[in-house]
């Protein structure tokens, strides 16, 4: 246990800015923490998370464990308690006003959280942790914990509008934009769904960017948007006007807020994650000048069907967190729950068929981390060696991990369905009270079934993870 009441570390402590300087501090903090695993659970402020997470599987390295201890110990302290109201005021249909969530998110700021992926080095996004997807997923995966409609929302922040923008944004974009959403002063989002553009978002898309003296001028709609109600800037996946007969191309644009003739729809009333923002977006006559195109206009102009293919790669990555967290909650909730209740004079967690369902829910939480987390090691794998070679995705040369698209898919398809499996074998752990919203069994049910469409379907994952095995033997 490395976060008990005695040993409650302060706000700055959590800092990871300067974590590699830091980092020998908490040696003493590991050798606690292995020692202590014979309890075989880790407690963070004060019992407010107990979980029975199984850190001798994971294989992350001592930085890696160090960053996700820390984060832990921030979703105990900082999010948990608020959990519930998050829900509320994002369910509220009167009002959802989501003044909680904005407040998390400005403390998940200070502790760095928004810029994990975005290089420290980079002049405009010095509030960046340089860090790798495998910490992005981490944090992901912690705060989804304790609210995954908080992560949600903090996955569409900080991977889908922040790492997209760090990624391929041009220097001024960087600058202007960055630092503002990384120090918690802005909330971003990335819309590419539309109401008749899901699954098949490129060939179905009907926002259309038509070229215009200095700019563009953008019309159409977009829908489910995360963060929509409250977002400051928007990634935007256009259609481009082109010539009858020629290649139908895509652009990337930087949306403000504030841009006349952009609006937002009233906030989607949803099954689960109802402390998320969700909404539509409308865009009528609105002109955006050739800067907004995400990265360099010379180059990336028309290039918006490679960009959102990387993102949606990576996104499929950092919020396989999301079922990852559900499932460990979902977990940790059946087994407290069937070594309290007794039935027939025993803990209906020694039933033998009650202790058959404790083992189904063991071995999927953790196969699901396993798999998901050795993705994340690959995909950092070849980051590192691409920036050794001084190559970024915008560069000529720069090259995809080899099962990428297939892995990541696979990655979020796996925690998704065991998410949801042991989000249910939870509820019938629970018996009624599983049935009844004073317990959070139902909850981490309806929030595990997002994951089943956001960042693609199932049926699509499949789909593309199968097109991809059969492609090997063209
Ligand atoms: C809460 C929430 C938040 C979201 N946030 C965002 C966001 O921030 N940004 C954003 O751009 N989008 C967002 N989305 C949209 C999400 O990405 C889409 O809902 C998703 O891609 C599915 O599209 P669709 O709903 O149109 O389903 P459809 O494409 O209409 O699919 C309907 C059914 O048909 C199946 N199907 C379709 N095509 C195939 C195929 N080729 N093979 C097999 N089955 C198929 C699907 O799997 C599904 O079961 C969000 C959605 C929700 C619910």
């Amino acid at each position: 246990m490395l976060r008990t009441t005695q040993s409650r570390i302060s706000l700055s402590s959590l800092h990871f800015r300067h974590s590699t300087p830091r980092a020998h501090c908490y040696r003493r903090a590991y050798a606690t923490s292995y020692t202590s695993l014979s309890s075989r659970y880790e407690t963070y402020y004060g019992g407010s998370i107990k979980t029975f997470y199984n850190s001798t599987l994971t294989g992350l390295s001592p930085a890696e464990n160090e960053f996700r201890e820390a984060v832990w110990e921030f979703s105990a302290r900082v999010v948990k308690p608020k959990s519930e109201v998050i829900e509320r005021e994002g369910g509220d249909s009167e009002t959802h006003e989501y003044k909680t969530l904005i407040e998390v998110h400005k403390e998940m700021a200070e502790m760095g959280l928004h810029g994990v992926t975005v290089p420290t080095e980079d002049l405009t996004s010095s509030l960046g942790l340089g860090l790798s997807y495998t910490h992005h997923l981490l944090g992901m995966e912690a705060i989804s914990y304790s609210s995954a409609s908080l992560a949600l929302s903090y996955g569409a922040h900080s991977n889908l509008c922040v790492n997209q923008l760090s990624r391929w944004g041009s220097d001024d974009q960087r600058a202007q934009w960055i630092p503002g959403l990384l120090d918690g002063t802005y909330i971003g989002a990335l819309a590419m769904s539309e109401t008749g553009a899901g699954s098949d978002v490129l060939g179905s898309m009907m926002t259309v960017a038509k070229k215009v003296d200095d700019g563009y001028v953008l019309n159409g709609n977009k829908f489910w948007i995360t963060n929509g109600p409250k977002a400051d800037v928007f990634v935007v996946y256009a259609r481009d006007v082109v010539e009858p007969g020629a290649k139908q191309t895509y652009t990337t644009f930087l949306v403000p807020r504030t841009t006349p003739g952009f609006s937002t729809g009233k906030p989607l009333d949803k099954f689960g994650m109802r402390g998320s923002p969700t909404c539509e977006l409308i865009f009528e006559d609105v002109f955006l000048p050739s800067t907004s195109v995400l990265g360099d206009p010379a180059s990336l102009q028309g290039k918006g069907a490679k960009i959102l293919m990387s993102g949606l790669d990576l996104e499929r990555l950092v919020l396989s967190g999301g079922p990852l967290g559900i499932m460990q909650a979902a977990y940790d909730t059946a087994v407290d729950y069937v070594h309290q209740r007794e039935q027939f004079g025993v803990r209906v967690g020694t039933i033998g068929s009650m202790q058959a369902k404790l083992a189904e829910m063991y071995t999927k939480v953790n196969t699901a981390r396993t798999f998901v987390y050795a993705v994340a090691r690959a995909v950092d794998y070849h980051n590192a060696e691409a920036q050794k070679q001084g190559l970024g995705p915008k560069d000529k040369g720069y090259t995809y991990p080899p099962f990428q698209r297939r892995d990541c898919a696979a990655a979020i398809m796996y925690a998704t369905d065991k998410a949801i499996e042991v989000a249910m074998e939870c509820m019938q752990c629970l018996g009624g009270n599983g049935y009844i919203n004073d317990y959070p069994a139902a909850r981490y049910l309806a929030d595990a079934r997002l994951y089943a469409v956001g960042a693609g379907t199932q049926e699509v994952r499949r789909w593309l993870i199968g097109r991809e095995v059969n492609s090997d033997f063209e």
